[in-house]
């Protein structure tokens, strides 16, 4: 379609901006307008029948048949009032994708008549081919269905596809036909019971009042935009979705213009409409900004309980690539699209509420509320100081590995940063309180100190630190090595996961001291106490970025593990087994396969980069360059034809061996790279083989990307076949 470089530049610098359709009056007119909320699910349904449905979401109980019918019913009347025609199961499977099979409501019945019906039966189940979809071995192929299966916690909605396409979509399980799951959605909901299950009776040391944690989401989605001329005459960019070569441009990101710019014209009508569509399905966008790099932009909403807020970045994420089309733009979710230039992140905040509306990570006005502030805070630390390796293992993916540790990206190294005052704050819990019981008198000074500290965090907004992996930013931490195109589920099951662990680990010590006859508060002091000295190692409030840290972080004993097929090993440790095995999070069987499937996609990724690169080299990048060659050896030719001497031609004759030595490289380490995947081809065992195409085959893309990239600068511009980076990151 756009097969030159001259004809995509040409298209994407003559871009008109599109009209487009925004509901008049105030978001609040129509925001979640396409979601079946529990609102509108009560003026459907019977009280009696509504309640049991609430019930069943905040207790994650199955719902019987008969409730199912007529939610059934109550939704399929408010979708067909909107227009819609077919419903579809929507569901998460381990592509990194949505996934939907639509049916119509409409059945015949006889002669030519029918009718609209949606059976409770087709709500809480459904039976899409589960073959395709990556399973990890957990299915053989004659039994090869998968099924889905309703979760009331996440609402209905309607998406709507130009004028007239209506689909009802329900936010699904998906699990294979032994029952074990192969989605990101069922286990982050086991997670989230278990934290459910292992947070409540903490929360009850402090107040007796509160029955419900929920786990609290709030995304920030970075991304790229490119028009879409240029992005089809970059195949790199179109089946990887990352440009493999390319120089730097003249003008990159240090002049530190971009971020908070102001917004190019097309790229704010792409904001404004996908805004509005995601507002219709009760995505609370908050947030659009300009990035740190050109053509980088974020999207923030305000966050939400965890299971949702994930649903709503995976439908956010779709949406994203269908309203870029229709401005004639691509969005780029890999975590690093271009060298040299900074990668793109999805910082995970999350927190902890309760159903009394309180979140535990923010510091209180009381006394009593520091207390119980600190004790989530400080588990939470002891979690990511005892489980780095399980959190490094969730955001492991072979675009991560790109970004992780590349200019402006927190390391592979795990750390948590908290901020001087809170520093402080633990510094004096760590020294003044003693070992053995405490009396009344230090636990008031501890207390009232602490008191009169914490509120400062909430003002002190400098303290800040950008680098960190897992930073604490004054109410909730922010998991800020997840990646841009990841689902947040794995990251969140993890961390939830962890910390409900760790939450047993303390209740228990807490309920010993108190049966030797200890004070509550002296116990928890003293149990925290200990978790600080504990969790030195992992603190870190420096420069994530810097060299010295991963010496340092070295000394301390912190795992650097820089390609993600080795992190994923992490999956099979001792400790990934007692906290997500034992604690019904994975069983055996899906923790492995889901070990498989990581290890799979991480190297067919390397593998289709690799075929890439050496399509592109031998197909587009020698042929030019041999092309340039040619006209410079003519140049030289003509010139000795007409008797001039050697000096006269000296610098033609250089770049002339100077590309042919490039060209030399380039061909022997193409050949190199494709003789060491044959062999590596060979191996079975998955682990072996993504581990040496990370470690073998990936090495040579550098290499090979070099020599192209100092091709870039010297062969004619207009021989060379793929846009540049200063064509792909300025939109026009
Ligand atoms: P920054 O860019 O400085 O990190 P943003 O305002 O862009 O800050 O992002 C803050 C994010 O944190 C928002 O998505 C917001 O919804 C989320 N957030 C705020 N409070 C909580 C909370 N209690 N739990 C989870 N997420 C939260
Ligand atoms: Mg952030």
């Amino acid at each position: 379609m756009y097969s030159t470089r001259m004809n995509a530049v040409k298209d994407a610098f003559s871009r008109k901006n599109i009209d487009i359709d925004r509901p008049s009056g105030k978001i609040s007119d129509y925001f979640a307008k396409n979601v079946f909320t529990l609102d509108k699910m009560r003026l459907f349904l019977a009280d009696d029948v509504f309640e049991k449905v609430e019930e069943a979401i905040s207790t994650g109980n199955k719902i019987n048949r008969n409730i199912a019918d007529q939610v059934a019913n109550a939704m399929k009347s408010w979708a067909i009032e909107k227009g819609a025609t077919h419903y579809t199961h929507w569901f998460q499977p381990l592509t990194g994708l949505t996934a939907e099979k639509h049916d119509t409501f409409f059945s015949p019945i006889n002669s030519g008549k029918g009718i609209e019906s949606f059976a409770g039966k087709n709500l809480v189940q459904g039976e899409p081919d589960g073959s395709s979809f990556p399973s990890g071995g957990l299915r053989t192929t004659h039994e090869a269905r998968g099924y889905t299966a309703w979760d009331p916690s996440s609402p209905a909605f309607i998406v709507e596809v130009g004028t007239s396409g209506r689909t009802l979509c329900i936010p699904t399980i998906f699990i294979s036909y032994g029952g074990e799951s192969m989605d990101y959605k069922a286990p982050l909901l086991v997670s989230q019971q278990f934290l459910q299950k292992t947070a409540v009776p903490v929360c009850n040391l402090f107040d007796r009042n509160v029955t419900r944690v929920i786990p609290t989401l709030g995304w920030e989605q970075e991304y790229f935009l490119v028009d879409e001329a240029l992005y089809y005459a970059r195949p790199d960019l179109s089946t990887t979705g990352r440009t493999l070569i390319g120089h730097g441009p003249a003008k990159g990101q240090q002049l530190d213009d971009h971020y908070f710019g102001s917004i190019p014209e097309r790229v704010y009508t792409f904001m404004l409409e996908l805004e509005t569509e995601a507002l219709k399905l009760g995505i609370p966008l908050k947030t659009r900004h300009n990035e740190v790099a050109p053509g980088q932009y974020e999207f923030a909403p305000v966050f939400d309980e965890v299971n949702r807020a994930v649903d709503q970045n995976q439908l956010l994420m779709d949406l994203m690539q269908r309203v870029a089309r229709r401005h004639k733009l691509r969005v780029l979710l890999h975590e690093k699209p271009f060298a040299g230039l900074n990668g793109s992140g999805k910082h995970n905040n999350w927190s902890l509420k309760t159903d009394t509306g309180v979140n535990l990570l923010s510091p209180g006005k009381t006394p009593r509320k520091n207390i119980q502030f600190l004790t989530f805070f400080v588990n939470t630390i002891k979690a990511v100081n005892d489980y780095a390796d399980l959190l490094r293992a969730s955001i492991a993916s072979a675009g991560n590995d790109h970004r992780l540790g590349a200019n402006e990206a927190p390391p592979a190294i795990i750390s948590v940063f908290i901020g001087s005052t809170l520093t402080q704050v633990l510094q004096e819990i760590a020294e003044k309180v003693k070992p053995g019981k405490m009396d009344e008198y230090e636990k008031m000074d501890l207390k009232l100190n602490i008191h009169n500290m914490i509120p400062d965090v909430l003002l002190d907004n400098t303290d800040r630190n950008r680098t960190s992996p897992f930073a604490f930013t004054g109410n909730k931490f922010e998991f800020r090595a997840v990646g841009s195109s990841a689902n947040c589920s794995f990251p969140m099951t993890i961390l939830n996961s962890i910390v409900a662990q760790q939450l047993v680990h303390f209740k228990e010590e807490i309920d010993e001291l108190v049966q030797s006859g200890e004070k509550k508060d002296g116990a928890i002091f003293r149990v925290l106490r200990r978790y600080i000295k504990d969790c030195e190692k992992v603190l870190f409030e420096g420069d994530n970025y810097s060299e010295a840290w991963a010496k340092e972080a070295q000394k301390r004993g912190l795992s650097n593990i820089k390609s993600s097929a080795h992190a994923f090993d992490f999956l099979q440790s001792k400790d990934a087994h007692k906290v997500l095995v034992e604690n019904g999070i994975f069983q055996e069987k899906e923790l492995e396969a889901r070990y498989e499937v990581l290890l799979e996609n991480y190297q067919m990724k390397i593998q289709i980069e690799a075929r890439m690169l050496g399509d592109l080299a031998s197909s587009e990048i020698l042929p030019a360059s041999i092309k340039y060659v040619n006209t410079l050896l003519e140049n030289i030719k003509g010139l000795k034809e007409i008797g001039l001497n050697k000096s006269a031609y000296k610098s033609q004759l250089e770049l002339v061996e100077y590309i042919n030595e490039k060209i030399q490289n380039i061909n022997s380490n193409v050949t190199a790279m494709i003789k060491e995947r044959k062999k590596i081809n060979k191996t079975t065992d998955v682990s072996k083989k993504a581990k040496a195409y990370g470690d073998k085959v990936k090495p040579y893309f550098d290499l090979i990307r070099n020599d192209i990239d100092k091709l870039e600068l010297v062969v004619d511009d207009k021989l060379w076949p793929l846009p540049k980076y200063r064509e792909l990151l300025f939109v026009k």
